[in-house]
């Protein structure tokens, strides 16, 4: 499949010949593409940020302060987060960075590939996803969260199913693809093999977009950030209750996974608003009705108004509906 419109050609990219675009944003565009010196092997994806006004105040002192600031803005400092947090991350369930830079009008994310594309599209593809293959995505997620919420310190804060991509195929690389030259040739990609789970399976989910993502403490000393001893307790508890935040969109994905719409919806973002904040959700029926009370039990701990009594991923990962699955495919091996 080539590209189906004109693709664009941004200067200050001319290494990386692009394929089709796999997706658009306010600020962004993301193109499949491949590297044109054949360094890298794999196909990668490309998400190109235009950085418009950059710094709202700059050159700008003749303006009317309310023309000043245009919120059509990309904080560079924003997107050097974004690359600077990537950067850190090694995880098979987490979309790894291969390279940054940037030219006088765009920021260039160059990410690895996840060729199936949004999980997003496949809920819609299948109306709703059986218990599971719900379970199969959730717990792969929840894996990733695991990893960046106890190993990497890093809340994600945008967990949706338009963020989670997956890579159909069954082959994973474990580290990020480095530049082969011709001596390399004959050397596999250092990685794994991880199973579908049959026809109706879908690979490997992988968490992108962390332009959202905050560090709560420094992997390094395994501390808050900022000084030690002197943290004010609210900002301890602000770096749990931030992780909470994660366990709540998880429970959002789940539910939306089981059933195919999501738990809090309303055509007035008002009303949504109050509903969201008041946990008003059911599990509506017929839809729910097949649904397992263990699965429903999983949920309603995730959609727990209070960041204190709501499951933290440990908790999530013990839970029996999601321990189920683990005990029959350490049984199947
Ligand atoms: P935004 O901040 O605009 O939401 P994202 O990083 O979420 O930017 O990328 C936007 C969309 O581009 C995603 O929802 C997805 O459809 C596509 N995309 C992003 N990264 C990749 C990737 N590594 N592989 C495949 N598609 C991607
Ligand atoms: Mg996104």
């Amino acid at each position: 499949r080539e590209s189906k419109g004109k693709l664009p050609r941004y200067p200050g990219l001319e290494r990386w010949q692009l394929i089709e675009k796999m997706g658009d944003g306010a600020f962004s565009n993301v193109y499949r593409a491949k590297d044109t010196q054949g360094q890298y092997q794999q196909e990668v994806a490309i998400k190109v940020v235009r950085k418009f006004e950059m710094n709202s105040s700059q050159g700008n002192d003749h303006l009317h302060p309310d023309f000043k600031k245009t919120p059509k803005t990309v904080e560079r400092a924003n997107i050097l987060k974004e690359v600077q947090i990537m950067r850190q991350l090694d995880h098979p369930n987490i979309v790894k960075l291969v390279d940054f830079h940037e030219s006088r009008q765009y920021y260039f994310i160059i990410l690895e590939l996840c060729p199936g594309g949004e999980l997003f599209h496949q809920i819609v593809r299948l109306t709703y996803f059986s218990e599971d293959l719900s379970r199969h995505v959730i717990v792969q997620v929840a894996k990733a969260l695991e990893y960046l919420h106890e190993d990497a310190g890093v809340v994600h804060r945008d967990i949706k199913p338009e963020n989670l991509l997956f890579y159909p195929t069954a082959f994973v690389p474990t580290k990020t693809p480095k530049p082969k030259g011709p001596e390399d040739e004959d050397k596999a990609d250092e990685g794994e093999f991880i199973p579908g789970i049959g026809a109706g399976g879908i690979g490997t989910i992988k968490i992108a977009d962390f332009g959202l993502s905050k560090v709560i403490w420094d992997s390094q000393t395994m501390t808050p950030c900022g000084t030690v001893g002197y943290t004010a307790p609210e900002i301890v508890k602000d770096e749990r209750y931030s992780k909470s935040v994660d366990m709540w969109a998880l429970g959002c994905v789940l539910y939306t996974l089981l059933c195919g719409f999501p738990p809090f919806y309303d055509e007035s973002i008002q009303t949504l608003t109050e509903k969201v904040a008041r946990g008003q959700y059911t599990f509506l029926s017929p839809w729910w009705d097949d649904i397992s009370k263990s699965a429903q039990d999983l949920v309603s701990h995730l959609l727990t108004v209070d960041p204190e009594k709501r499951y933290d991923i440990k908790q999530f990962l013990n839970h029996p509906w999601i321990r189920e699955s683990q005990e029959e495919t350490t049984a199947a091996a």
